[in-house]
């Protein structure tokens, strides 16, 4: 496929952009304050910042092009009829990671066993948004208003503990993303599928595992 990357010389970009490319993709990188001209192409991609993000999809959307966004801290739901108007696809995962759906999954499982969970979720102190996308996300499959600790330190990637507790017992569900290439797969899977997703927009890597 033919893909624009906003974010390319970003953290994430720099990882996924040789993964795409090797994969067979023809990936543009597009630089911040560029006037993107991408009509043609056949997907944008976008890991910027929460204030570019919206901007980004809507400039994809309104060229014709279908979106696939991991950029968090931002709120899709206005984009969604614009997508659809146009026939569009626009699809956002506030998390790549294969292992992180897992454990939200694993997560939403176990919170019908227990009553009182909290969430804590571990990133780089770069990291604009907290709490992140994916805390809120399993806070929400968990319900029972988890509360949510964000820690921010250099040396951490992307990391998120679940912790259950009863009486006389505690559970823990914890993944770590070690690199930033382990968001490649998911990234890869909703370009692989963006073309038979219905018009508009789609939340969450669960939807097309
Ligand atoms: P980052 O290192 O700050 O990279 C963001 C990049 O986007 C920077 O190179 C920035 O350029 C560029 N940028 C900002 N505005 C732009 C615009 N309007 N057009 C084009 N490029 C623009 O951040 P990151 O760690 O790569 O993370 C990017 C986003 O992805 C964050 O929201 C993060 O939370 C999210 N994320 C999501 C997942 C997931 O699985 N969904 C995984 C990891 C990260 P400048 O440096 O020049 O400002």
């Amino acid at each position: 496929m033919k893909i624009a990357f906003f974010g390319a010389a970003g953290k994430v970009g720099l990882a996924l952009v040789p993964v795409l490319e090797r994969a067979g993709h023809e990936v543009r990188g597009i630089e911040i304050g560029e006037e993107p001209d991408i009509s043609g192409l056949d997907a944008a991609v976008d890991f910027t910042t929460p204030d570019a993000a919206p901007a980004n999809a809507r400039a994809a959307l309104d060229q014709g092009v279908s979106c696939v966004i991991g950029t968090t801290g931002w709120d899709p739901q206005p984009l969604d009829a614009v997508a659809r108007e146009r026939g569009l696809r626009l699809f956002v995962a506030p998390n790549f990671s294969v292992g992180a759906v897992l454990m939200m999954r694993f997560a939403e499982q176990a919170a019908q066993y227990f009553p009182r969970a909290e969430v804590i979720e571990l990133h780089n102190e770069a990291k604009k948004d907290a709490p992140s996308g994916t805390a809120r996300a399993t806070a929400d499959l968990i319900g029972g208003d988890a509360v949510i600790h964000s820690v921010r330190l250099p040396g951490l990637v992307a990391h998120q503990e679940v912790i259950f507790g009863s009486e006389g017992q505690l559970l823990t569900i914890r993944h770590d993303t070690t690199a930033r290439e382990s968001f490649a797969d998911g990234v890869l899977l909703a370009l692989e599928r963006l073309d038979s997703l219905p018009p508009g927009l789609t939340v969450g890597l669960d939807r097309i595992l």
